[in-house]
């Protein structure tokens, strides 16, 4: 969709070129030929050609209130002119009223920060810290989990291809199965099941390890696996096999915090979990690199030895989050990704029932996923039709995510301050797309 007289094809072209020269291979980009991001306002976003998207993905799950939010820019802007940046060798106030911030909401006894510059990084001060304060080593997470690019985090990864070649894996972490009720690891159906996945926790512990864990790492929603969400009593039932075996559990809230889920500020709330630990990053400062590990008191006392992060926590990144923060809070947003995210639930459910194409649909408030199939009896997974229908929605104007061990799962996750209208929209979009595909 072409609202915007500056068109520059060729710097475009240049910047793709450029990008295959100068980058990792590796490092994946979206669409055939890549979109080459210019600049964004609010739920839109514009590449360099001029074109115009309605961003339903928001750079994964990342830009929570809307792309450059006046409140955040004007609080980076207001403190890049104050103070860019200390190091943690130097307490500042906007470091210790993020930290104040972020105990007052995260639930229970959780009050001891530790701030880094994402995702990868907190989930591995997080397993780090279980091993000092638990004396023990081994971890058990989840199969279809993603953790991050670090060694420890790719290691905690359940998904083959992004756990990377067998040299880069490190030793003590163990996977159980998961709660993939679409695709049961069991066979069975819920709720006859019993939830028995949950089960397969404690065989790993009894089966691969010597007994006592260190911890457990799991994401509330499977996020990167295509937003695998447990049934209700699951996270209670491996909570308690954890504390049986003597670990920590570590939440991974890396794509579920701040709303997203809808009505609670972190999605292990909806289960009544209270986690030891909760790590989290992406769309804590809309945008700007954070990373957040938070603990109980004595848990943080036990870290062994000094530890430092440079960037951790800077000004600039502390005022953008606690600004991030506070427009949720005062705009009411974890009410309206509910309220919202049940219409938009609701309107994917419609299009599931025009197109067989979508076997499922699942998620919690605005993080809400379609799980492409060739058929629905045999569920076998539908990857080309998933990239088809990437195509399909950029040329439409609408960008998407996708994910799913099988790359056959459509992520959205619009920033949380849409109002329906934006999901009419996108509705719209996505049936043209669906019916534009050549099947
Ligand atoms: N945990 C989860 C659940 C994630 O989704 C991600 C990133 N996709 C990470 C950890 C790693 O975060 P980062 O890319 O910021 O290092």
């Amino acid at each position: 969709m072409k609202t915007d007289t500056h068109t520059d094809v060729r710097r475009s072209e240049e910047v793709i070129r450029k990008h295959k020269e100068y980058l990792w291979p590796a490092v994946v980009n979206y669409y055939q030929k890549p979109l080459v991001a210019d600049r964004g306002a609010g739920q839109h976003l514009w590449d360099l050609e001029g074109n115009r998207y309605l961003d339903f993905f928001g750079g994964i799950l990342t830009v929570s209130i809307g792309h450059c939010h006046p409140k955040v820019t004007g609080a980076i802007k207001a403190q890049v002119d104050k103070l860019q940046h200390t190091s943690t060798l130097y307490p500042n106030e906007a470091i210790v009223a993020l930290a104040e911030k972020v105990a007052q909401i995260t639930p229970g006894k959780l009050q001891k920060s530790f701030f880094t510059n994402s995702g990868t990084e907190a989930d591995e001060a997080a397993v780090m810290l279980a091993r000092m304060y638990t004396g023990r080593f081994e971890v058990v997470a989840l199969r279809h989990g993603y953790s991050g690019h670090s060694l420890v985090a790719k290691s905690l990864t359940g998904q083959a291809p992004w756990r990377g070649g067998a040299g880069v894996v490190s030793v003590g972490i163990t996977h159980a199965l998961n709660p993939y009720c679409y695709r049961c690891p069991l066979g069975k159906t819920y709720p006859d099941c019993g939830v028995a996945c949950a089960n397969d926790v404690e065989d790993a512990i009894r089966t691969t390890t010597r007994g006592r864990i260190a911890a457990f790492l799991g994401e509330t929603i499977q996020g990167v696996g295509g937003f695998i969400t447990p049934p209700p009593e699951y996270w209670k039932m491996v909570f308690s096999i954890v504390k049986k075996y003597d670990g920590l559990f570590i939440a991974d809230e890396v794509q579920t915090a701040w709303g997203r889920t809808g009505k609670k500020w972190f999605g292990i709330e909806h289960w009544e979990v209270e986690p030891d630990i909760i790590t989290s990053a992406k769309g804590m400062a809309n945008g700007v690199p954070v990373g957040l590990t938070i603990t109980r008191p004595e848990i943080a006392d036990a870290f062994q030895g000094m530890t430092i992060s440079t960037f951790g926590g800077n000004p600039v990144t502390a005022v953008a989050a606690r600004a991030s923060i506070e427009v949720i809070e005062e705009e009411n947003l974890r009410e309206n990704a509910h309220t919202v995210g049940a219409y938009f639930r609701q309107k994917l459910e419609g299009l599931q029932e025009k197109y067989p194409l979508i076997g499922d649909v699942r998620g919690m408030g605005l993080m809400q996923a379609l799980e492409l199939v060739k058929d629905r009896h045999t569920k076998e997974p539908a990857p080309q039709e998933t990239v088809q229908l990437m195509e399909r929605t950029r040329e439409n104007g609408l960008l998407i995510g996708k994910g799913g061990l099988y790359g056959n799962v459509i992520r959205l996750s619009p920033p949380l301050n849409i109002g329906k209208a934006d999901v009419d929209e996108a509705i719209r979009l996505l049936d043209k797309s669906f019916a534009e595909l050549k099947l």
